[in-house]
């Protein structure tokens, strides 16, 4: 049998969000594996609800068993029948860099250590949602290694049966490569929007171009998958499409290139947005391409130049948003739980796990809140969108 986790870090009551699974759902509680205490479907959407007491007939394996069995089906569904199976944390709101389309200028008060998750809670609430079947969890910020604890943190979540990785600006990469093979992530997302030091400079108002550069090769040379994030913007960097591709042929780098959004007071305008086809387009003039389409759940469509060592791909969230088969959910750092990138709801799983309340139906209805697009606050033509308007938190303080 698949590993696990320990019985105990399964919550006491469970809801669950089924479709076509309920009649053999049904079946197993009159056979007496669990007692369903409340039953009821709604029928607008096939959801229904349980709530799952023990019978003691049964010994400890069987019910690891059968909540394994559970959890293969997923229990994150969301009204429009989508799986959530993936977790963003971010670690920390602080950041070595001020790259301006994600921190705003007059806005970098940064969470005290209190309103911070502790790598132990870090590691519970992981726990809560991995019993939820949460099979990958991202580290993310804020900048995840200026956390004082990110090693122990990584430490700590590579233990979870999932799949653990982190998107990183790659400034402090060399002092983590022992814990980092040590916890077993084998892909890694850099974050790296140009290959020239001063426009390094004016997006991110800080030095460290060749660090990043030099940490990427080290990742290579540990034959860790890297995949480079580039936020492609017009008047800063669409000019350097062309040498993020050429890269690619060059070093088995995965590039993709990523639409700007707008989020609070990082002075999006939609004319500064480079759009999917207009990148393609600018690709087109220096390299034939084939397409490798789009993972399933994935957020990139991605491109190759045969003979090429690595890939790119295109992030195109505005242009033309994925969120048809959207698997995430966002775990801010002071642990508000956030269903959308876009959402403007939280829901604050920290405050509820502090006073030792069950999570699970927290988690549950974030799950089932969330917007069947963009967080419900955009969609359609972007040029007509007044960022200001958005009800939102800023990047650094979502967890990209
Ligand atoms: N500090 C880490 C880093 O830079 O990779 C992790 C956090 S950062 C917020 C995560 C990702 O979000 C980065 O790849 C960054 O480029 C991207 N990002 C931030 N603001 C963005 C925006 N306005 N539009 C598109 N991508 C953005
Ligand atoms: Fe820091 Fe990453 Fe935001 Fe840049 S994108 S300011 S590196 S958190």
């Amino acid at each position: 049998m698949h590993t696990v986790l320990p019985f105990e870090v399964y919550p006491q009551h469970i809801w669950f969000v089924f479709d076509y699974r309920l009649p053999s759902l049904e079946t197993r509680c009159e056979n007496s594996l669990f007692r369903a205490k409340k039953f009821h479907s709604q029928k607008f959407n096939t959801r229904a609800e349980f709530e799952f007491y023990e019978t003691n007939t049964l010994g400890y394996q069987t019910l690891l068993h059968h909540f394994y069995e559970l959890r293969h089906l997923g229990l994150l569904y969301d009204t429009f029948k989508r799986n959530h199976d993936y977790l963003r944390i971010s670690l920390t709101d602080n950041c070595n860099l001020r790259c301006f389309y994600c921190m705003p200028e007059e806005d970098i008060s940064c969470a005290t250590r209190e309103q911070l998750m502790s790598p132990d809670e870090i590691l519970n609430i992981a726990k809560q949602f991995v019993a939820l079947g949460v099979n990958k969890i991202r580290l993310t910020g804020g900048e995840p290694l200026v956390r004082k604890e990110a090693a122990e943190i990584i430490a700590k979540l590579s233990a979870l049966p999932v799949t653990l990785t982190m998107t990183t600006n790659g400034l402090r990469l060399h002092e983590f490569v022992p814990q980092i093979l040590e916890a077993g992530m084998r892909s890694l997302n850099i974050s790296l929007d140009t290959l020239n030091a001063d426009t390094f400079t004016l997006i991110t108002r800080r030095q460290g171009f060749e660090t990043v550069l030099n940490n990427i090769e080290l990742l290579l040379s540990h034959g860790i998958h890297v995949k480079v994030n580039m936020v492609v913007m017009r008047g800063i960097n669409e000019q350097e499409i062309n040498d993020f591709v050429r890269w690619t042929v060059d070093k088995p780098v995965h590039v993709r290139f990523i639409e700007f959004m707008p989020f609070s007071g990082n002075k999006w305008q939609g004319e500064k947005v480079v759009t999917s086809h207009e990148i393609l387009e600018h690709i087109e003039k220096e390299f034939s391409f084939i397409s490798l389409g789009k993972e399933p759940n994935g957020t990139a469509r991605k491109y190759f130049v045969p003979g090429s060592l690595g890939t790119f791909a295109i992030i195109s969230t505005m242009s033309h948003p994925f969120c048809e088969d959207c698997n995430r959910m966002r775990l801010t750092a002071d642990g508000k739980m956030k269903n959308c990138l876009f959402s403007n709801g939280e829901t604050d799983i920290l405050a509820a796990f502090r006073r030792n309340e069950d999570i699970v139906p927290l988690i549950v209805q974030s799950v089932l809140n969330k917007k069947e697009k963009l967080g419900g606050q955009f969609g359609g033509d972007f040029g007509e969108l007044n960022a200001e308007e958005l009800h939102n938190r800023s990047m650094i303080k979502i967890g990209g």
